[in-house]
């Protein structure tokens, strides 16, 4: 039987030589999975680095434990790096536990002391309406970087809330053509639409649930710690009744305007619907994986058809083919169900993610690797908005792992006026 306190003594003694803390913290889970807010709270007083073995505790504590363990954080206003981690994944997954304070929060992201800092800004979609039109009313003059108001006027444009998040972008903003100004409202996950903004993404993400066969490839490379951990996180199974099923994988007939090889199936979804993606017939996403990012700098776009098949774009099209210098297996075929992420797990980021979690879904908001950056639809120009992501780690039909870049994730883009879609991938 191990206990919280012991695995923190030998941490402190040992760290990770001879000694496996995360291990001991899967075993706490298992043995008495309600110590594991015991070992977050005590390791608070400790100063530990490293401690992964703590964010894989929160991760697998049960949503009231959780949401009870991070309330205690921030009462407690520990300004510490392990209190200023906690509080990063609490803006992401339970937001509220910053309610009602959130005019302390504001001066927390401000004055940049201790508290939450690159995460926090996730935290205002909880904001309250009361408290948003009050900060909308009395918005400072000076919005220059660096000052209280700029911070006002950020968490105003990261509310989700399209009427508030729009003023707010005006008044940062008073000159739209300001090359700022695009890329802020395209890290709120808006674009300009008429005379008020569109929503790139979703709010409601499906998770991918993998098959069999595709798990025990995902897993079989994997330190037995990183599967029972993946095993037990709800974003690889909530075990909830799946909402939709679509198909992973294999070749396509059609085939790549670059190197003339047959297409790469990442998902066709025959309800795409059913996702949250504006089309009233299935969708075959797919790229070529030997090309995409490699033989073209940009994303790489696709005309769909009426049955939904992908061609192409022709302005990506060589009457030569090339030759791609890493010729790709296409993606491990396999029926997969799609599963409506817990509400806790709607918003992640791939940073935090860090192995445990599932990062590939259908809708919802990109777990950006680097900035928020969605293309322009090759054939309106208007900005597209995420369909899905799929992360790194995929099987192949030949064996491998298919990585997008070092290890990065990609995004799929969906112009529901012109049924064209858009690939890109971004890594460290
Ligand atoms: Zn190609
Ligand atoms: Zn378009």
């Amino acid at each position: 039987m191990t206990n919280a306190a012991d695995i923190l003594d030998a941490y402190a003694r040992l760290g990770w030589k001879n000694n496996d803390p995360m291990a001991q913290t899967l075993q706490l889970r298992r043995e008495a999975p309600e110590a594991l807010a015991d070992l977050v709270l005590q390791a608070l007083d400790r100063p530990l680095k490293n401690a992964t073995f703590i964010d894989a505790a929160l991760d697998l504590m049960d949503d009231h434990a959780y949401g009870t363990t991070v309330a205690a954080v921030w009462r407690g206003g520990s300004d510490s790096e392990l209190a200023s981690a906690i509080l990063d994944s609490a803006a992401l997954q339970h937001p509220e536990a910053f309610a009602p304070e959130w005019e302390r929060l504001l001066s927390a992201v401000h004055e940049g002391r201790g508290g939450p800092e690159y995460l926090a800004d996730h935290a205002w979609r909880a904001v309250d309406d009361a408290t948003l039109n009050d900060w909308l009313n009395r918005l400072e003059p000076d919005l220059s970087a660096g000052s209280l108001g700029r911070a006002r006027a950020i968490a105003l444009l990261r509310s989700r809330r399209p009427g508030m998040v729009h003023e707010a972008w005006r008044r940062m903003f008073p000159d739209a053509a300001d090359p700022e100004a695009a890329s802020w409202l395209m890290l709120a996950g808006y674009a300009p639409h008429g005379v008020g903004l569109r929503a790139l993404h979703g709010e409601r993400p499906l998770h991918i649930g993998f098959s069999a066969a595709q798990r025990r490839h995902m897993l079989a490379q994997q330190p037995a710690w990183r599967r029972e951990l993946q095993k037990a996180h709800p974003t690889w199974d909530a075990g909830a009744a799946p909402v939709a099923h679509a198909r992973m994988g294999g070749a396509l007939a059609s085939v790549c305007g670059l190197c003339h090889a047959p297409l790469h199936r990442l998902l066709t979804l025959p309800d795409p619907f059913a996702a949250g993606i504006a089309s009233d017939t299935g969708i075959e996403f797919a790229t070529c994986l030997s090309c995409q990012g490699w033989e073209a700098d940009s994303a790489l776009f696709y005309r769909h058809g009426p049955d939904g098949s992908p061609q192409a774009h022709p302005g990506q099209r060589r009457d030569a083919p090339l030759t791609p210098e890493q010729i790709a297996s296409p993606l491990l075929e396999a029926d997969v169900a799609l599963f409506e992420a817990p509400a806790r797990w709607r918003w992640q980021d791939w940073g935090e993610s860090n192995g445990r979690q599932n990062l590939s879904r259908v809708g919802g908001a990109p777990s950006w690797v680097q900035s928020a950056d969605y293309p322009a639809c090759p054939d309106c120009g208007q900005d597209m908005g995420l369909a899905m992501q799929l992360d790194s780690g995929l099987p192949q039909e030949d064996g491998g792992e298919w990585l997008w870049g070092s290890g990065g994730c990609n995004y799929t883009f969906w112009c529901a006026t012109c049924r064209v879609s858009g690939q890109r991938w971004q890594c460290t």
